[in-house]
């Protein structure tokens, strides 16, 4: 098989990988984006680019016979998940023992799966996760960058206030303010001007029409129109969708990567080999440690560090499901798009209101919970499957829900309600088994250094969720943007353009 060779090559295409390609891009640097799934850009027989979420299809999941979705029904009816053909499908659930992890794939990442919620992390929290981090310049430049070049938003106070689409959290705030807890809002990158347009019925319905983990049709602003688009503008990157990287190995002089060529059904194209002098890793937390971690344990790169695999956390992830009176229904139409949280400081728990967009009253209240810790996982490399398994005990959650339901016991008490145990697998009220937010494994300053340079292996970065330690208190891809800027920033006047 040939051998093609480019200056640079940047795996996955989320966040971090999308920030490099970008600046490599502006650089002059000929970049290769290499992405195991697809370009969301073409139609199906239906019109749309993606499935909706209460009828989803192949479109929905990566190669799976049956969806995932976190929610295993309202009231006991299987609302939820579908049997479905096995595909290239946008949102994957990658299941360790203890513990299912989600992930976007696609052009974009997570970007195109998730619920677009843009927090700055609470800086003296920031500070204490990335001690060797110039914080003031993370806040003065690189947040404010991140929040401009993914197009940050925050909704109207009255559009907030008077949209039934938002009862379920006007009616939250109200419970939770009983127990004394105040809420903030939460900014997004869906643009509230097209929301506010799909309630007057001028614009078509993505938010309004309960499309979110599956991919919006339209409204959000995702990273295949932000970043990804001008690194393409700029002439010098290319991205190739449906290639896999399996391997990484060192050359004389940079880095060899086996790639995987698949088409949306699964059937093997090619494999493909390329050569870079820099590579950058933004496979996510799972892709890249993954790929780093079997270069290890294989012997293809041993040099990497002891760190590498190390460090994981589901940013204290916990989903509450709660029951409200009858004389309290939540709206059987809501936003897809969370916009409010409730603050517990005592607690440190940050609590999303999640919609429930099943279309039919349910009198249920969601909740994401992110609580913060010290509780982390590791990686380990099982050599027979070839993959990074991840090592998650059922009691490290512990922590993480105890928080939680000092919350949500205290919205309980002082409203005279419960909690709802027909709506996550298990019958349990608190769904501590899945995450959306997997951070670590390969983190900033322990298996690189304070940029993301690997230890031991030149011009190999990590550049994504895989440098974060596991835990920030908010929703990370903010985090995770402007730390990709910053690192890039000086990996291209250091390493590249010295
Ligand atoms: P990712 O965005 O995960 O991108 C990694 C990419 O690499 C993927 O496209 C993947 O297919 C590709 N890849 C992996 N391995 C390989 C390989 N070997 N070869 C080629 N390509 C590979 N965060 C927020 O801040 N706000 C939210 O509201 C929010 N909601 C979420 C909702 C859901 C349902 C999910 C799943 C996540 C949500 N998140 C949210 C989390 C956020 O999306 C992630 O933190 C973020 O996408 C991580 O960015 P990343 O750059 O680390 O990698």
């Amino acid at each position: 098989a040939s051998t093609r060779h480019v200056p640079a090559v940047v795996v996955g295409s989320g966040y971090g990988a999308a920030v490099a390609a970008l600046r490599l891009g502006e650089a002059g640097v000929r970049t290769l984006v290499l992405e195991m799934g697809q370009r969301w850009d073409r139609p199906g027989p239906d019109g749309k680019v993606f499935c909706g979420m209460l009828d989803p299809d192949q479109r929905s999941t990566w190669f799976k016979d049956r969806t995932e979705a976190p929610i295993n029904g309202v009231m006991f009816l299987d609302l939820a998940n579908r049997p479905i053909r096995r595909h290239a499908g946008v949102l994957d659930r990658v299941n360790f023992p203890n513990m299912g992890v989600y992930v976007g794939r696609g052009v974009g990442g997570g970007s195109l799966v998730n619920g677009g919620m843009a927090v700055v992390p609470d800086r003296d929290y920031f500070a204490r996760r990335f001690p060797t981090v110039d914080a003031d310049e993370m806040y003065r430049r690189f947040f404010p960058l991140a929040n401009r070049m993914l197009r940050v938003n925050r909704i109207p106070d009255d559009f907030f206030e008077a949209s039934e689409h938002y009862r379920f959290a006007r009616l939250s705030r109200t419970l939770a303010g009983r127990a004394g807890f105040d809420t903030t809002f939460v900014p997004n990158v869906y643009s509230f001007e097209h929301m506010a347009a799909e309630e007057r019925g001028e614009a078509p319905k993505s938010a309004l029409a309960t499309e979110v983990i599956y991919g919006n049709n339209h409204g959000k602003f995702t990273l295949d129109q932000g970043y990804l688009a001008e690194a393409e503008r700029t002439g010098h990157v290319t991205i190739a969708p449906l290639h896999q990287v399996t391997r990484v190995q060192r050359t004389a002089t940079g880095y060899a990567l086996t790639v995987r060529e698949i088409t949306p059904d699964g059937a093997p194209v090619a494999e493909k080999h390329v050569t870079c002098d820099h590579l950058f890793l933004g496979a996510g937390s799972l892709g890249s440690t993954e790929l780093l971690l079997r270069a290890r344990e294989n012997g293809d790169l041993p040099d990497l560090s002891a760190e590498v695999g190390e460090g994981w956390g589901p940013n204290g992830n916990v989903m509450i499901a709660r029951a409200n009176h009858l004389w309290h229904p939540t709206g059987a139409r809501q936003s897809a798009i969370p916009v409010l949280a409730i603050n517990d400081p005592e607690r440190q728990v940050f609590a999303e209101i999640a919609p429930v967009p099943a279309g039919i009253e349910t009198y249920l209240s969601l909740y994401l919970a992110i609580t913060r810790g010290e509780e982390r996982g590791r990686f380990v490399y099982d050599r027979a499957a070839d993959k990074a398994v991840l090592q998650w005990r059922e009691g490290q959650s512990a922590e993480a829900v105890a928080a939680a339901r000092g919350t949500f016991d205290r919205i309980n008490e002082a409203n005279g309600t419960g909690y709802r145990y027909d709506v996550f697998r298990g019958a349990k009220a608190f769904a501590d088994d899945f995450c959306y937010h997997p951070l670590g494994g390969a983190v900033l300053g322990k298996a690189t250094d304070d940029h993301g340079r690997v230890k031991g292996y030149p011009n190999l970065y990590v550049t994504d969720g895989a440098l974060v330690p596991g835990s920030l208190g908010v929703n990370p891809f903010v985090t995770i943007t402007a730390l990709a800027e910053r690192n890039l920033a000086t990996i291209l006047a250091e390493d590249i353009h010295p």
